[in-house]
């Protein structure tokens, strides 16, 4: 079982290798792999694509030579590449009735929290409109130092931030094997993986680092499963070449399955609860205290006031008026519009600020303490 049938967001990497044939975007597979998605969308799926192939098609239409390119000249095959590279997805997704929508990430966007917030509630949106987000990394603007390099790990990140349940890693090799296929005969393959243990990690090491063209071979991979996992992401390395490649997987298809060791939404919670520095505190009367018991969002009404210099995004601690920690949270107004707003009634916002951000934390990004969880 690779999770793949039932889950319910599915983000999809597809490297150079497979996007790109010697005339440009390889049109054949990109229409079987679309209808492959299309496929998906129907049974209710909402679908991501992580897609490289922007360097190989912009190196192509700019001519470059051969040789190893510089820096500003493969950042220049990039943006030429990534206009063909969507023209190339839109085109393929048109038929089923599927709108592309283009997303750049570098790694700041990944792991600084305002703006992972904001991209994630792009591609929320864009799921939510039944839009096809095509993920790549802004090549242009990221140097050497601050690159991902690699879509595998942007793939594992993009995973993470909208909480997906399988994470598919297309592959020019059909999983992970004990050593590398290509060269020892006694190489077996592994079907399925419950812990990344530094044992498998080994098996990816060495002279199998690299199996697979493209940047990133079975490292970067177990990388982005090690990722992943911890984030509650199934991962499944399969061979990509196939027509439908998903459908494949599902009708029993080889593959390496990786095994999450929690679930999106403990992830998630356990990430704001732990890793996170609160910037502030909202103190809260009792029903609001009760109501984010309960596991509801937190409404501006029930806030008394705010405690602390906090931005939209921040980590704040949630305290009831005799101090005691509730819960942790990521607050969705800066602590100046924070506090205009304590007391005031849901409709009652946008008059005063001009704007609303609906609840000021809302209970997805709420984390209970462990004695309020006790209480609920
Ligand atoms: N972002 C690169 C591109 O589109 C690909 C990185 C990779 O090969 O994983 O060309």
């Amino acid at each position: 079982m690779t999770g793949l049938a039932t889950a319910k967001r599915i983000v999809v990497k597809v490297g150079s290798a497979l996007l790109v044939g010697p005339q440009g975007a390889d049109r054949a597979w990109l229409a079987a792999f679309c209808a492959d998605v299309a496929r998906m969308r129907a049974r209710g799926q909402q679908v991501l694509i992580v897609s490289s192939g922007a360097g190989a098609l912009g190196r192509r239409r700019l001519s470059l030579p051969k040789r190893a390119l510089t820096l500003p000249e493969k950042q220049a095959a990039a943006a030429a590449g990534q206009s063909a590279l969507m023209r190339a997805w839109e085109e393929a997704l048109e038929p089923f009735g599927i709108h592309a929508a283009q997303i750049l990430l570098t790694r700041d966007d990944t792991e600084v929290r305002r703006r992972w917030l904001n991209a994630r509630a792009t591609m929320e949106t864009l799921l939510a409109l039944g839009v096809a987000p095509v993920v790549n990394e802004n090549d242009t603007v990221v140097t050497e130092e601050i690159r991902y390099g690699d879509n595998d790990r942007l793939a594992a990140r993009v995973a993470q931030m909208i909480g997906a349940d399988v994470l598919v890693l297309l592959s020019d090799v059909d999983g992970l094997y004990t050593a590398d296929p290509r060269h020892d005969p006694s190489a077996e393959h592994l079907a399925r993986v419950t812990r990344l243990t530094p044992e498998i990690e080994a098996m990816a090491g060495g002279a199998n680092a690299g199996a697979g063209v493209g940047t990133g071979g079975m490292a970067t991979k177990l990388a982005a499963a090690r990722i992943a996992a911890a984030a509650g992401c199934t991962t499944v390395i399969t061979l990509g070449s196939r027509p439908a490649p998903l459908q494949a997987v599902e009708d029993g298809e080889r593959a390496t399955v990786i095994e999450a060791s929690t679930t999106p939404a403990a992830a998630y919670k356990s990430w704001i609860a732990g890793s996170l520095a609160p910037a502030g505190a909202l103190v809260v009367d009792e029903g609001a205290a009760a109501a984010v018991r309960r596991g509801k969002s937190l409404l501006a009404a029930g806030v008394r006031h705010t405690e602390g210099r906090f931005d939209k995004g921040d980590a704040v601690v949630i305290r009831d008026e005799a101090g005691h920690e509730i819960a942790r949270g990521l607050v969705r107004y800066e602590a100046e519009d924070a506090q205009k707003i304590c007391g005031l009634k849901s409709a009652a916002i946008e008059p005063v600020l001009g704007y609303t951000s609906g609840p000021l934390v809302h209970a997805d990004d709420l984390a209970l303490a462990a004695h309020a969880r006790a209480q609920a």
